[in-house]
């Protein structure tokens, strides 16, 4: 699809470096400069005045559901509500059905999904003990990186054995790809859920009790002992006890390449917001207390935690229903992801200039997108949200454009609103509303 001629006038920029008024002008769908006083030359300008213009969202961590899962969810109203709340670029997770295990598989996941997506999309293989043969196909054909579900999961594909998850990262440390991991301990979540369910408890805390911090604390040190001696590059992704970012503290340290994502939920919700939610905040791994809140937004400050991911997760509302512990985990997010990043932004939880870098920059690099995908530069895709950070709004589960809308951050008051997002210079959507006809993402490569 040809790429769209716009100058967008008056802004304040954010990127990770900082903040700078300046014009944006996108020709053919790439940034071709940057500066003040840019002239129109015949193109259509955007008055930006007023408003903060960052990189478009690139959402890493996505389960849009297409295909084999649509009951649930698909990939029209996923990329429908990334584009709604300023994500230009998701990365599908592999678990649908089947399973993205071979290059064959990631072929014809990306035919289908080509023609449906309302934003960019890129593909992850998932990893298991009876690919590993795979991986380098998968690439071939255009995978981003690997996930690995260390614990049960939508879609139920068995957790790689520690061989497995260490020959990975060989390939890895060999290959320049990223791996990331669902970082929950199957056998310890199994017993915690046994006993929880042995007596019986299906109070809205149960979930909580079935999946302890050791469950994400054991995963971490394994994944940081295998990267560290493979030279591997791992992503922890949705950390949400702080057991494991010490862990990815201590590592880092060292240098070894074990990145932490986190996601909004985690940041925002705590286990006090069990009572009023029960099911609908049920996620894996689960909302923690507050201490560990607490502890993720300082690793988000001091650098520990490397990129933010909404986790999108959507699923029936017979499946959300009913009590915690047969309730399916995840709930929509794609789409109030940057909004809620946004207001806790703007409320001063941490500086503006985290969201380009841990939810642009930083999963563009991990994933071979970068500067493509990610960036405010000359040469990258003009992909942008352009924010008006004065505005105040409700967020609405109606407003979603899940199948099944739901999120438990419906009636909140958030500051700062999602103006315009634009996909490589064309305006895909606007004050959070869908404003194309026919969808216009295409699927993009990574270079590893
Ligand atoms: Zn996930």
């Amino acid at each position: 699809m040809p790429g769209g001629d716009l100058l967008v006038r008056g802004g304040t920029l954010v990127v990770p470096e900082g903040t700078f008024e300046a014009d944006v002008l996108i020709e053919d769908g790439t940034i071709v400069m940057i500066g003040r006083g840019l002239s129109p030359a015949g193109h259509e300008v955007l008055d930006a005045r007023g408003m903060l213009v960052l990189p478009g969202v690139v959402d890493e961590h996505v389960h849009m559901r297409e295909p084999g899962l649509e009951y649930k969810d698909d990939f029209t109203h996923g990329t429908m509500a990334a584009a709604a709340g300023g994500v230009t670029t998701v990365i599908e997770m592999p678990n649908t059905l089947p399973p993205v295990d071979d290059a064959d598989k990631l072929r014809r996941k990306a035919d289908l999904l080509s023609g449906r997506a309302y934003v960019d999309f890129a593909l992850l293989g998932v990893l298991h003990d009876e690919n590993l043969d795979e991986l380098e196909g998968m690439l071939g054909a255009g995978a981003v990186g690997f996930k690995a579900f260390l614990g049960p999961t939508t879609g139920n594909i068995p957790p790689p054995g520690d061989g497995s998850i260490y020959e990975a990262l060989e390939k890895s440390s060999r290959l320049g790809f990223t791996v990331a991991f669902h970082g929950e301990n199957w056998d310890l979540v199994r017993m915690f859920t046994e006993r929880v369910r042995s007596e019986g408890k299906v109070d809205p805390l149960a979930h909580l009790r079935s999946r302890p911090p050791v469950c994400e604390e054991e995963a971490a040190q394994r994944i940081a002992l295998y990267a560290r001696r493979t030279g591997g590059r791992a992503l922890i992704v949705h950390v949400a006890a702080a057991e494991a970012i010490n862990v990815v503290r201590r590592a880092r340290s060292d240098g070894v390449e074990v990145y932490a994502e986190t996601c909004p939920h985690y940041l925002l919700l705590s286990a006090d917001d069990y009572e009023r939610y029960g099911a609908l905040m049920k996620v894996n791994p689960p909302v923690r207390e507050r201490d560990h809140q607490r502890e993720l937004w300082r690793a988000v400050n001091d650098g520990t935690i490397q990129t933010l991911g909404s986790d999108h997760a959507p699923h029936s509302r017979e499946e959300k229903s009913g009590d915690i512990m047969s309730a399916a985990a995840g709930v929509p997010a794609v789409q109030t992801f940057l909004p809620l990043m946004l207001d806790a932004a703007l409320k001063g939880k941490m500086p503006i200039t985290k969201i380009p870098e841990l939810m642009a920059r930083n999963p563009a690099r991990l994933f071979g997108l970068y500067p493509k995908k990610g960036s405010l530069s000359v040469g990258s895709d003009g992909d942008l949200a352009i924010v008006d950070p004065k505005a105040e709004w409700t967020v609405k589960a109606e407003d979603l454009y899940a199948k099944h809308p739901m999120t438990p951050f419906d009636g909140l008051r958030v500051r700062g609103k999602v103006v315009y997002t634009i996909l490589r210079g064309v305006v895909v959507a606007e004050s959070g509303r869908v404003a194309i006809s026919e969808p216009r993402g295409e699927w993009v490569i990574g270079r590893t």
